[in-house]
């Protein structure tokens, strides 16, 4: 969901927090789904689309409707103010400090100064997770659940977006 500066090891701390977000998550869930929501429909307002060069990215790591995104490039990232999802968040290494990218839906967040194409695609990634899984609240379950369950850096869907990451050499090549 996000990309940070320099890769964490969550290991030491992950297992206290699994118990309790396992016991959680299910309660915490539809508030989660209906912040990204919410977050995801104030983007498709703010939100500028992206560049050419961008669209080149999300297309080559997947993205079915590149012309739908919508990036919102500012000084802060979303945060929940909800008391609970805000501690959870920041408990599971998900909101932390460090965060350069958020992506809800086809809402992609970027903090200002990040907007790297290295970024962009990882971040394009998630969009083609979640245009696979369907909308938010049909991805976020899957997420946050591969988030408890293997930790931020370890989760599947991060494995697979970091993956995906396209640094500006490699887009010279393929991008055309
Ligand atoms: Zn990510």
């Amino acid at each position: 969901m996000e990309c940070r500066a320099g890769r964490r090891n969550h290991r030491t701390r992950v297992s206290g927090i699994m118990i309790d977000l396992a016991t959680q998550l299910p309660r915490l869930l539809p508030k989660a789904i209906a912040w990204a929501q919410t977050e995801a429909a104030s983007a498709r307002t703010q939100g500028e689309p992206l560049t050419v060069t961008e669209s080149r990215l999300a297309h080559l790591v997947g993205v079915r409707y590149p012309e739908q995104v919508r990036v919102v490039e500012r000084s802060t990232l979303p945060y929940p103010a909800d008391p609970e999802l805000n501690v959870a968040a920041r408990e599971t290494g998900l909101l932390g400090p460090g965060m350069l990218g958020l992506t809800l839906g086809h809402a992609v967040f970027i903090l200002s100064g990040h907007r790297t194409h290295r970024l962009m695609s990882h971040e394009c990634r998630h969009v083609y997770q979640y245009e696979r899984a369907g909308s938010i609240a049909a991805f976020l379950p899957l997420y946050l659940r591969q988030i408890v369950a293997y930790g931020y850096e370890q989760a599947p869907f991060e494995v697979d977006a970091r993956s995906h990451e396209i640094d500006i050499v490699q887009c010279k090549d393929q991008c055309g």
